[in-house]
């Protein structure tokens, strides 16, 4: 049984001491001093079924037994900088690693989080084109550095920073955008910002294949071809951020950006990679990857040894383990489910997204689209209660995202929906 402090003390601590921009999600937070798989426990020993541990990087499951053995087997035997000195495991995981990537992309530099990956591709594609011009879709979420808070287009993740040489496309948002599912209508305001608001080459387009922070959007099909299209032809690189989408989430392929059919210049990672241990990554091409040697390129702890171990041990979970394989099928099952609920109650406005990245939107009318802001909370509260943990995202913040553990079961999407359906009802 948990001894430690209550959630009050622990409330008292972090209110005297912690930042206040640190925050909660729920009303009465949980104090959660353990988790095992698709399960958190709370402080009196009671069990949550997790379906929103993705965003804090856990893809085999919270605490998987191979992950924690070779953290702690590398730990024992070294954790150190990985620039300094030879050792084998960030080899050996930047080999893993680039096998999972098609054509030239086979170049991997390690980071510490996504933003530090994003930003680190931005000052490739940068250096690399000799172009300062980045162009990211409205809505996404790249980072919180200032060329990554840049890129990200939500005013509610920006402070005042330098906008410089950002521009922000219409985004391909199937349900609200203007243009429907239309992807290629979309692509040509990506056009049109290369031609009139550019000198007609850029640096480089960074985008998620699926928009998690910004409510699980995914970008209307034919956008990306289209949009790499255009990008290829005024000289600049494709940044696919893949710290959501990534690491077979989506089940139907390992990368998001596969489902579009594009193959991007540079790709990003992070979260996921390393299942709660701080980890991220920027793969590349070897040409691209040259622009680095002009100058000393130096980071710490990117790539360090306990970090990269714990990255090759969830390569070889998931692949053990059939995740991507679960997660196509849970997912289907758990977002058929999910569409059901939609006919049921017409709070809900639309249900989206792939495998196990979901997301299910709440609108006070389906004709206006009006964000259902105080009962997405509500309900999301009263899940919490029942004993589903799910997250809350999306602009307008009234937004489920469903990102569980990749090995969530069926069973595990029936008490979810069950519980979101019986939440709904109370309102
Ligand atoms: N890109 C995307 C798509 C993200 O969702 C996030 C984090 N929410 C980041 C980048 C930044 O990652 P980190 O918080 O590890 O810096």
């Amino acid at each position: 049984p948990y001894s430690g402090p209550s959630a009050d003390e622990i409330l008292a601590k972090r209110k005297q001491y912690l930042s206040p921009s640190v925050s909660h999600l729920y009303k009465t937070p949980v104090n959660i001093v353990e988790g095992k798989r698709q399960y958190l426990y709370d402080d009196k020993g009671r069990r949550y079924l997790d379906a929103f541990g993705g965003i804090a990087t856990v893809c085999c499951g919270h605490c998987h037994p191979d992950v924690v053995e070779a953290i702690v087997n590398q730990t024992r035997r070294l954790q150190h900088s990985t620039v300094l000195y030879l050792n084998h495991a960030v080899a050996d995981f930047a080999e893993a690693l680039a096998s999972k990537l098609p054509g030239d992309l086979k170049v991997v530099f390690f980071t510490n989080s996504g933003t530090e990956a994003n930003e680190l591709a931005i000052l490739m594609a940068r250096l690399y084109t000799g172009c300062h011009d980045v162009i990211s879709p409205r809505n996404s979420y790249h980072g919180n550095a200032a060329g990554t808070m840049a890129a990200t287009a939500q005013s509610i993740w920006k402070f005042n920073v330098v906008q410089s040489g950002v521009h922000h496309a219409v985004n391909p948002d199937p349900y609200r955008g203007v243009f429907g599912s239309d992807g290629e209508k979309y692509a040509r305001d990506v056009q049109d910002m290369i031609d009139f608001g550019t000198s007609g080459n850029v640096g480089a387009f960074i985008s998620e294949a699926i928009q998690g922070v910004g409510g699980v959007i995914e970008l209307a099909p034919g956008y990306l071809p289209a949009v790499y299209n255009s990008i290829k032809k005024a000289g600049g690189l494709c940044i696919a951020d893949e710290v959501q989408a990534g690491f077979a989430r989506t089940g139907s392929h390992f990368w998001g950006f596969e489902a579009h059919g594009v193959v991007p210049d540079i790709v990003t990672m992070a979260k996921g990679i390393g299942n709660g241990i701080p980890l991220g990554a920027v793969v590349t091409t070897p040409e691209i990857a040259e622009v680095l040697v002009r100058r000393n390129y130096f980071n710490t702890f990117g790539g360090n040894p306990v970090c990269t171990a714990a990255g090759l041990a969830v390569l070889r979970v998931i692949e053990k383990e059939k995740l991507q394989q679960n997660a196509s099928s849970v997912g289907s099952y758990l977002k058929h489910r999910l569409s059901a609920l939609k006919n049921k109650y017409e709070l809900i406005g639309d249900v989206r997204g792939r495998g196990l990245i979901l997301g299910v939107e709440l609108v006070t009318d389906s004709e206006l689209k009006t964000p259902a802001k105080a009962e997405t909370l509500q309900v999301l509260d009263q899940m919490k209660d029942i004993g589903v943990l799910v997250g809350k995202g999306g602009y307008f913040a009234n937004v489920f995202r469903i990102t569980p553990p990749l090995c969530f079961t069926r069973q595990d999407a029936d008490f979810l929906v069950d519980a979101m359906d019986l939440a709904l009802s109370r309102i």
